[in-house]
Order: structure tokens, then C-alpha cells, then sequence
């Protein structure tokens, strides 16, 4: 399936171009995509225009809403999506001071298996394209309001470096000043640590804000909860994030959930120090949020402070992150998964 937000603006204008239509055709057709549009809403847009992209095979709503969820605790809104083909997939709408952010899913499912993430449960069932990734955009811009979304996080279900392309495709679109136009600083992109895609990604000029999710200190302790471990190694994957400060000079983010008796000791905490020694990046500390099916849990408040603590006395920047929207399931896959058993239970 393909869908007019697979799009780039560019191929848009060149395709309405050789129609022999004016540009401004192109602008406002543009606008009405990203607004997620169906054809026959597009008032002002010709006839034989819309009629040259159906032709060609293009669907004018990659998604919609089927459910929303509102925590109670912090004004969090999980929606639960739709695609065309029925798979579902799910995101996180959350509320800070400074606005809006939406947590994007970029694949259905995931071939990862992070031992503590609802995601991978059930493997990869299939790639998001460029279009299904901004539809999740424009739905909650659709429902909250234009602009209601103002800063991105691919941080969904999916390794969005595993679905390489059409991230990018995606990290074009999103910021294009014909369509919405969200500021390439409100854009994160959260990686396993893929580290020859994390090196391509600035080589091609992407610059999203790169978050990479460690969780370990060493190899052996990552290899016990991320398979992606055994095939680049923590000195690898800081190695990769040094490459991407260097050229993009944006500052990454190291994520790191805290799991009871696994990687939460003071050990750990030296050992992470030593890792990022001289580097200037920032750690983003989280309780691991728990998942029913995996068996790890988080660690508890004291242990969480007492790790942060550690990481400042040797001079880490660090913060911690608030868990959001705990009462409506909202870490990675773990909403979708429940709609889905409830699917199999009926
Ligand atoms: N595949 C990408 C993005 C998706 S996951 C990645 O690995 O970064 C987004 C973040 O949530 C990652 O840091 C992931 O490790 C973390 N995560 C997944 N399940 C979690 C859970 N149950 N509790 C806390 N963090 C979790």
C-alpha cells in the first residue's frame, strides 16, 4: 500500500509539474496531505490532479484513531491506531511545559527482543513506510488541533534504524516547511544502537537528536538483555554516538532503565562513569516501567537515587525521567499488546 504522506514534497511537485500544472498547485495540494486530508476534502485542489495520484495507486489516510486513553496522573494520552491493513499500532501524546510531544511508533512489532520491552514480543510483522509514520502526526494533529504536536520522538514500538529508509524519508517530511514543519530540534530518534546505520544517518545529513539506548554498562551484562549486544559492543556503540557529536555537534542522549539486581549496582554506575568519561553527553535515567510477560522489574525509588547519585559525584550529566502515563500502559507495546489479547480472548 502507498499513501500520498510517502511523499516528499519534492516528488510531489514534480509529478504535479509534469502535469503541466502550476507550482502552486503543488503547495497547496501539499498542505491538504499534511493535514491528512481525504481527496474530496481538498476543495480547491483540480479534479484531474487527485485523479493522476488515485490512479497511480495513492491512499489519502495512511491512519486512524480507534482509541484513546487519558492518565489520570499527568495528563499523558495514549492513542491506540489503526493502519489500512488492520494492524495496529499505538503512541504517547505527552504534555510538558514547553508543549506537546508525540512518542511515534516506526515499525509493527520489532525484531529486536530487548528482554524488558513489550515491543518484540511477537517479533517484526512488518516495516511502517515514510507515510504511516507522519500519519500518526497528523492524526493527533487531526484530533488536539493543528500544531498540537510540537516536538517528535521516535521512540514507539520499532527500531526506526531498522526501517532505514523510510525513517528518513520520514525525517524529511516532518520538518518540510510545506507540510508541518516541525523544527529539526524537536525531532529525537531513539536507536538500540545500530552503529554503522547511527554513522549513516549524519553521513547523510540527518541530524535528528540521538538517543541511544544502552542500559549497560559492559558487554556482558548488555548481552543478557539486548541481543543486539552480541553484535556491536558498548565501546562500538559510544564510539558510533562520538562520530555523530562530532559531525551533527548535537549532544546525545544516553538512555539507561534501571532493572532491580541487573544493571543498578554502584559497579554499574563506575563502570557507565568510565564509559562516557570525557564525552559530553547526557544520561537519562528511568525506572524500567514493568512488563507483564518479561520477568524484570524496576528499580525501586532509593536504588533509582542512589544510581544518580553515583553518576554525579563522578561528574555524569544526568537526569531522571519522570515515567509517564504508568496507569495506561504507556511504554513501548504494552498498550497494543493488551488490545490484542483482548482481541483473542473473545
Ligand atoms: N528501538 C528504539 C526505540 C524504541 S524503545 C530503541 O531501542 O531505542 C524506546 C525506549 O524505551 C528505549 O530506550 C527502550 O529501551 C525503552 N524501553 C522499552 N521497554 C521499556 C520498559 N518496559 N521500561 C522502560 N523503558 C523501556
Amino acid at each position: 500500500m502507498k499513501f500520498l504522506q510517502d511523499l516528499t514534497y519534492e516528488e510531489t511537485a514534480d509529478m504535479i509539474s509534469n502535469m503541466g500544472m502550476p507550482k502552486y498547485r503543488a503547495d497547496q495540494f501539499f498542505r491538504w496531505i499534511s493535514r491528512g486530508a481525504a481527496y474530496e476534502e481538498m476543495s480547491n485542489i483540480p479534479r484531474c490532479l487527485k485523479d493522476a495520484f488515485i490512479s497511480q495507486g495513492y491512499l489519502d489516510r495512511p491512519i486512524r484513531i480507534i482509541r484513546k486513553l487519558h492518565s489520570k496522573l499527568d495528563g499523558t494520552i495514549k492513542f491506540l491506531y489503526a493502519l489500512q491493513d488492520g494492524n495496529v499500532i499505538e503512541g504517547v501524546l505527552m504534555k510538558y511545559k514547553y508543549g506537546n510531544t508525540l512518542c511515534v511508533s516506526t515499525q509493527v512489532g520489532c525484531r529486536m527482543n530487548c528482554a524488558f520491552c513489550a515491543s518484540g514480543l511477537d517479533g517484526l510483522v512488518r516495516n511502517l513506510t515514510a507515510g504511516e509514520i507522519l500519519g500518526q502526526i497528523i492524526a493527533v494533529n487531526a484530533d488536539g488541533g493543528e500544531g498540537c504536536v510540537g516536538n517528535v520522538v521516535l521512540m514507539g514500538s520499532g527500531e526506526p534504524l531498522d526501517n532505514y529508509e523510510n525513517t528518513v524519508r520520514f525525517l524529511t517530511n516532518v520538518s518540510d516547511p510545506h507540510g508541518l514543519n516541525i523544527s529539526k530540534r524537536g525531532v529525537s530518534l531513539s536507536t538500540c544502537g545500530l552503529c554503522d546505520k547511527i554513522r549513516r544517518l549524519c553521513d547523510d545529513g540527518f541530524t535528528p537528536t540521538l538517543t541511544i539506548s544502552l542500559h549497560a554498562p559492559t558487554d556482558d551484562i548488555r548481552r543478557k538483555i539486548m541481543p543486539i549486544a552480541n553484535r556491536y559492543g558498548v565501546n562500538e556503540v559510544i564510539e558510533a554516538a562520538k562520530y555523530y557529536f562530532n559531525v551533527t555537534k548535537r549532544r546525545v542522549i544516553i538512555e539507561y532503565s534501571l532493572i532491580d539486581g541487573i544493571n543498578d549496582s554502584d559497579e554499574c554506575a563506575r563502570e557507565l562513569a568510565t564509559l562516557v568519561k570525557g564525552f559530553p553527553c547526557h544520561v537519562n535515567l528511568i525506572a524500567l516501567n514493568s512488563v507483564k510477560e518479561r520477568a524484570l522489574n524496576g528499580t525501586a525509588p532509593r536504588g533509582v537515587n542512589n544510581f544518580k547519585k553515583r553518576l554525579e559525584d563522578l561528574k555524569v550529566s544526568v537526569t531522571l525521567r519522570r515515567s509517564m502515563g504508568s496507569d495506561i500502559d504507556g511504554a513501548c507495546g504494552q498498550l497494543r499488546r493488551k488490545f490484542l489479547k483482548a482481541g483473542e480472548e473473545q
